[in-house]
C-alpha cells in the first residue's frame, strides 16, 4: 500500500466535504480529515508521524455518495471491518495460547518434582 495516496490533512487546513471522515489521532489527539475512501486504512498522522487506522463511520451510507459502483465499496468496507475483527481475534487467541503453554509448563514442572 502506497501511503502517499491516502494522506490525512490537519483539520484546519482543509475544506471539509460531506463525504470526508473527521477523526482524532489516537496518539496525539490531532484532528484529522480524510476522504471517505480511506476508511479502514492505515495512514500516517501528519502531526506525530505515527500509524493511525482510519475509523469506518458507523452506518456509513455509500448510497448517499455520488459514486459508482457503491455496492463494491460497501463490500470493501465490510471486508476491511471483518479483517480488523479477525486480526483482533487472532491476537486474543495468541494470548490464550501463550497462557495455556505457560500453564502446561507449570504442570510439567510439578510432575517432575
Ligand atoms: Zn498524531
Amino acid at each position: 500500500m502506497d501511503e502517499s495516496e491516502e494522506n490525512a490533512v490537519p483539520y484546519e487546513e482543509t475544506v471539509i466535504r460531506d463525504t470526508d471522515i473527521v477523526f482524532d489521532c489516537p496518539h496525539c489527539g490531532r484532528n484529522l480529515v480524510i476522504d471517505y475512501r480511506g476508511a479502514g486504512l492505515p495512514i500516517t498522522c501528519t502531526n506525530c508521524r505515527q500509524s493511525v487506522l482510519v475509523p469506518i463511520p458507523d452506518g456509513m451510507q455509500i448510497d448517499d455518495l455520488d459514486v459508482n459502483p457503491g455496492e463494491l465499496l460497501k463490500q470493501l468496507f465490510a471486508t476491511r471491518r471483518n479483517l480488523q475483527k479477525a486480526e483482533k481475534r487472532a491476537e486474543e487467541l495468541d494470548m490464550k495460547l501463550a497462557n495455556i503453554q505457560e500453564y502446561l509448563k507449570g504442570l510439567v514442572e510439578l510432575l517432575r518434582d
